[in-house]
């Protein structure tokens, strides 16, 4: 028995550093989810949520969604502004929005403004459809809608329907123009909005959207143009409705200097223009609060240098600094963070339907009389192998080479097809040993290491990429994965994953690594069991990956399973509310094809072959239904 732990798997996966306290390995083996911060015994062991689905027939790749996460997320993040707010003795309050772009599903709005609720945390909105959806769910009187992106008319006069309604609707302007339509449009319709004005700012980010911020900036308004703007508001005299100054300098901010120097900046900003006799009352510090997605706590793209409570203990001190020195009020502090929001509270459970292996099958190599003396060197070199000398390397080169001169040799018809097939069989055999020789070694040649990558497996599973993890494919973005059974055992076969579509792209090949190499192209998993489904779990897409997802090979949205913890019950959970994913009849309906017309088209092909006399007519009739049943159901693999 191999000394395996369970704290080895965490070393592994690393659950607890990217986890949030969520996610936690049990002495069962399986993982086990915390869904409600304050409550760490409360937990939901994750294959029993599975097995449930199961039995209620709802399959496979699904989302998971739980909710008490999402609710854990706003408040620990409300809660942490209040508590900061109070210690410094910064004089104003804190009140959040969340931004709709980054998860926009109907539950997820619904449930951050449940939660929301008692610190009057608001919505924003970056598009039309966006602010029908604010308008509908944000139901508190007292919290912001805040709205940016581009704006026309039409958006324009639902931001002071709005404001019709009695929210506090502020109309970020991002571009100058947008200000002449608002007053133009506020005059005739005889509402006032509440104004804010985008800053372009001068830092720029630092990592993958360090392009949202700087002169360059697609957003904002320039220091000129924010001195023109305020001129004009004061000549139509609507400089009394201009509360909110807003920056946002870029998702996912990995190093934290650059929130403490665009606060700085944008403190200056709102002091001056504040002893310019511009009535602001809020600083909108825009999104950016990351995650940790690789455990790691380091400037790499995929994480973050700095927690939660230093992130936030920088914007308060940051802006009360400035505001004493400049002897202004200390105004409210709006942040629009969504990916800090959403990210935890969905994963992505996946079967794995099969290994490829790079590295041959088994194949009877025994020894023919008068085979090719290529064939019985590389057998021979099978023997020299020691598995305690040093010969590992010696061998290993002419191993190489004998492959080579196979090869050559199959071309010039010296070697038949079965010789090849051993010479490949016997070339990764030797791999494989030579593999484990140097996994005991403390210095590992370059070669050698390779070695290990050409023999990794690829585990084939059942999503796409497209769908489910866009970001890994579109920017590289890592995110945590792990099988959520069998913890207990020792994962011992290297591997990378792919998908279930025809593209070469959908593929997995990042992961969590350790301190010498923070990515690893492959991930230790288990063996596959014929008896046993082996279920793995990508987590954190909580946030963009669950709504981004293209269509591609018509896949199309997942199941989903929504998740509320409850005590009373014996197994902590039940299933809220049930999703259902896209049906083949759907995705193909979304590119202009008619469901019935296609089962009218194969009904008549195959009445032609019935009248033909190639099918019976009984049989017939069932491939007709076959195909129209499949018509309707699930898109991915059963
Ligand atoms: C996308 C966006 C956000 C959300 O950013 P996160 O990094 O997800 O917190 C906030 N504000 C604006 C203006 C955005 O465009």
């Amino acid at each position: 028995m191999s000394s395996w732990s369970i704290q080895d798997a965490e070393n592994i996966y690393k659950f607890q550093r990217w986890g949030n306290g969520y996610f936690k390995v049990g002495n069962d083996g399986n993982l086990k989810v915390a869904p409600k911060i304050d409550e760490p015994n409360l937990q939901i062991d994750l294959p029993e949520i599975i097995k449930e689905m199961q039995e209620d027939g709802i399959e496979f790749p699904a989302v998971i969604r739980f909710h008490d996460i999402l609710r854990s997320q706003v408040t620990s993040l409300n809660k942490t502004f209040k508590r900061i707010i109070k210690e410094s003795g910064y004089e104003n309050n804190y009140m959040g929005v969340y931004p709709i772009k980054v998860n926009q599903m109907r539950e997820v709005i619904e449930e951050i403004v449940d939660a929301g609720r008692p610190y009057h945390y608001g919505l924003e909105a970056g598009s039309k459809a966006e602010l029908m959806a604010a308008l509908a769910y944000n139901t508190n009187r007292r919290s912001l809608t805040i709205l940016n992106g581009y704006k026309d008319d039409e958006y324009l006069r639902l931001a002071l329907l709005g404001r019709k309604m009695n929210r506090k609707v502020v109309v970020v302007i991002e571009k100058f123009s947008e200000l002449k339509r608002l007053i133009k449009l506020s005059k005739e319709l005889q509402i006032e909005p509440i104004i804010g004005l985008r800053v372009k700012m001068m830092v720029k980010s630092r990592g993958k959207w360090a392009h949202s911020s700087g002169e360059r900036a697609k957003f904002g308004l320039s220091i000129a143009e924010i001195l023109n703007a305020v001129k004009l508001l004061e000549a139509e005299q609507m400089l009394h409705i201009t509360e909110l100054l807003h920056f946002h300098i870029g998702s996912q901010l990995t190093d934290i200097r650059s929130v403490k120097e665009a606060v700085q900046e944008a403190s200056l900003i709102y002091s001056k223009l504040h002893q310019q006799g511009v009535p602001l009352k809020y600083i909108d510090v825009g999104g950016g609060l990351a995650i940790d997605y690789d455990g790691s706590q380091s400037t790499n793209d995929s994480s973050r240098n700095y927690s939660l409570d230093e992130y936030v203990s920088d914007i308060v001190y940051g802006i009360k600094q400035t505001c004493e020195l400049q002897q202004v009020p200390h105004p409210i502090i709006v942040t629009e963070s969504g990916r800090a929001i959403t990210a935890h509270h969905s994963c992505v459970i996946t079967k794995v339907i099969g290994e490829i292996k790079r590295t041959g099958t088994d194949y009877d190599t025994s020894n023919l009389p008068d085979e090719h003396i290529l064939v019985s060197n590389i057998r021979d070199l099978n023997n020299l192998l020691d598995d305690d000398s040093d010969n590992y390397q010696e061998v290993y080169n002419d191993a190489v080479q004998i492959k080579e001169q196979a090869m050559n040799g199959f071309k010039l018809g010296i070697l038949s097809l079965d010789e090849v097939a051993k010479i490949e069989t016997l070339y990764w055999e030797l791999l494989n040993r030579i593999e484990k020789i140097s996994l005991k070694l403390s210095f590992i040649p370059e070669d050698i290491k390779e070695i290990t990558e050409s023999l990794s497996s690829q585990y084939l599973s059942n999503f796409s990429v497209f769908q489910s993890t866009a970001d890994s494919w579109a920017i590289d973005q890592v995110l945590p994965i792990a099988p959520i059974t069998r913890l207990d055992e020792e994962p011992n076969i290297q591997c990378s994953l792919v998908d279930i579509t025809c593209d070469s792209d959908g593929k997995i090949d990042k992961f969590i690594g350790d301190e010498n190499e923070p990515i690893a192209k492959n991930i230790p998993l288990h063996p596959l069991k014929l008896d046993e489904d082996y279920f793995l779990g990508i987590f954190l897409t909580g946030a963009y990956q669950d709504v981004m997802g293209d269509m591609h090979n018509l896949f199309g949205r997942l199941n989903e399973v929504h998740i509320f913890s409850y005590d009373d019950d014996p197994k902590d959970f039940y299933i809220e509310e049930v999703v259902k994913g896209s049906s083949a009849k759907q995705v193909l309906t979304t590119m202009q094809y008619n469901s019935e017309m296609m089962a009218k088209k194969v009904k008549k092909q195959i009445d032609k072959q019935i009248r033909k006399g190639r099918i019976a007519p009984r049989e017939g009739v069932r491939l007709i239904d076959f195909y129209e049943e499949s018509l309707a159901s699930y898109t991915y693999l059963k």
